[in-house]
């Protein structure tokens, strides 16, 4: 695996939840994986044990010259990572945060072509290399027009993209820097040429063309993304490359989010002891000083950012305890101005007993609003694959969910779909209005409300799901074999 997340030492999204839950399933599987990272000065040291250096003075060529790098090494619960350190005058990775520089670019097309100089120099020929989002796209590139040559001409590539929005785009100076000489070679347009500016470079068109394998997060996911505007121009080249495009979905880590033994929750319950997950509604209640009621609470937990609608997640809130629920959101945005509203919104709201905003990111707490709630909302404009619907089944909290990307492909309508009753999991709407959410939430908490017996059976009908990393895994193992022997 090579990339530039891996929960938790460096994780910012749901990127470095994959390249750790599908690294570690990969090796319950019988694979030898090792993961290669930038070492980020952020990163969070105390999840990493027996760091050491494992190579010195990696010479790296660069842009006419050359960085020296180290390589250290470490585990990180379990698994394999070398992380590498390059010593240069922008100090690419000392900066105090992953991302949000404005030589990006330079920054991973960098790590990229250290990582192969390393897997060369180590003697390391592994059978599939795995990359992710625009960070690694440069890496089958550079594998095929010259690392192939230079030693390793057996190696395949598997290419995940994670957010179609982020390809990484640059002049063609960067590809001469990362020993790409020809540049009219590669800004033509069935190579990195984008298909919108001729003289820009684009590191994820490149990924699709020079890839074996090209994936995306959900399979809904992989049909917008050629059939839609949300592949963000990248719609023709899936076109070209589809017979290696897939959509294969994530899993969720079936031990972090367990109900059975999670000690960060109020009480363990199971599916057939669900009366104990009331339990956990009364500590959550306690927890944000709600008032005890025989009313259901509705969660939101995820991050604050225009992708997951906002506006319709204020809506339901205020929907929500205006008809009999009360409301939870758990979340924080990285945008100031969002974060401000918010704040301002909870202010606006201290006083009432129905509801609680909690501003910040925090890892245990979210365990028990899962754990407590009764139903999740995940209203997004787009949601490649969604991990916060799968954690709230795990813990029989029934999603209400837009019928969006990967939301589209894990949670099926209690009323609605033409699946068989024991399979129907949640509600969902399509439309991106207070229209559409009132619909899906009216049908919930009439539910709820109405006849609990049949509250219960969806709720279990949730706990029974498997979204684990064992389907997944099996698929990308058999992507591996496929793309091995070519
Ligand atoms: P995305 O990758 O777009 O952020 P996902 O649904 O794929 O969304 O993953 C979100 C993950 O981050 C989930 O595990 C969710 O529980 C967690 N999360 C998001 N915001 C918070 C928060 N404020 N506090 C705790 N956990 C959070």
């Amino acid at each position: 695996m090579v990339a530039s997340e891996c929960a938790p030492v460096a994780k910012v999204g749901g990127l470095a939840d994959v390249v750790f839950g599908l690294s570690r399933e990969l090796e319950i599987r019988g694979n030898a994986v090792e993961i290669i990272l930038p070492k980020y000065d952020c990163m969070r040291y105390d999840h990493v044990w027996g760091m050491q250096v494992a190579w010195k003075h990696l010479a790296v060529p660069w842009g006419g010259g050359g960085i020296d790098c180290t390589v250290w090494f470490g585990f990180v619960h379990g698994r394999k990572c070398f992380f590498i350190e390059p010593h240069c005058r922008e100090g690419f990775f000392e900066r105090g945060a992953f991302y949000g520089f404005s030589d990006e670019a330079d920054r991973f097309a960098f790590f990229t072509k250290a990582a192969l100089e390393f897997m060369l120099k180590s003697d390391k020929r592994p059978d599939i290399i795995h990359t992710h989002d625009w960070q690694t796209a440069l890496l089958p590139v550079l594998l095929y027009e010259v690392y192939a040559h230079a030693g390793m001409p057996h190696q395949r590539v598997c290419h995940t993209i994670h957010n179609f929005k982020h390809q990484g785009v640059a002049g063609s100076h960067l590809l001469w820097a990362a020993g790409l000489l020809d540049p009219g070679k590669y800004m033509s347009g069935d190579r990195l040429g984008d298909d919108f500016d001729p003289n820009t470079a684009n590191f994820t068109k490149g990924a699709i063309a020079y890839s074996n394998f090209v994936t995306t997060v959900s399979p809904h996911h992989a049909w917008e993304a050629r059939h839609s505007d949300q592949g963000h121009g990248l719609g023709h080249a899936l076109f070209m490359y589809q017979d290696k495009f897939r959509g294969v979905l994530n899993g969720i880590d079936y031990e972090m989010w367990n109900p059975e033994i999670d000690r960060l929750i109020a009480h363990p319950f199971t599916a057939a002891g669900f009366e104990f997950k009331r339990t956990n509604t009364v500590g959550l209640r306690h927890r944000l000083m709600l008032q005890e009621s025989e009313k259901p609470v509705i969660a939101y937990v995820g991050r604050l950012d225009p992708q997951k609608g906002l506006h319709l997640i204020r809506h339901a809130l205020f929907h929500c305890i205006h008809n009999g629920a009360q409301f939870v959101l758990l979340g924080s945005g990285s945008e100031h101005a969002i974060n401000h509203d918010f704040h301002q919104l909870k202010y606006h709201l201290n006083e009432n007993p129905d509801c609680h905003l909690e501003i910040g990111y925090n890892e245990e707490l979210a365990h028990l609003v899962y754990a407590g709630a009764d139903f999740v909302i995940v209203p997004s404009a787009f949601e490649p694959c969604g991990l916060t619907q799968m954690i709230a089944m795990r813990y029989g909290t029934v999603p209400v969910v837009r019928s969006v990307g990967g939301l589209r492909d894990t949670v099926f309508d209690w009323d609605h779909s033409d699946r068989p009753r024991s399979e129907r999991n949640g509600f969902l709407f399509e439309h991106l209005d207070a229209g559409g959410i009132e619909s899906a939430l009216d049908r919930a908490l009439g539910l709820w409300h109405g006849n609990r017996a049949a509250f219960e059976e969806l709720a279990t009908n949730c706990m029974a799901c498997d979204y684990s990393w064992n389907h997944p895994g099996r698929e990308y193992v058999s992507i591996y074999e496929h793309i091995r022997h070519k």
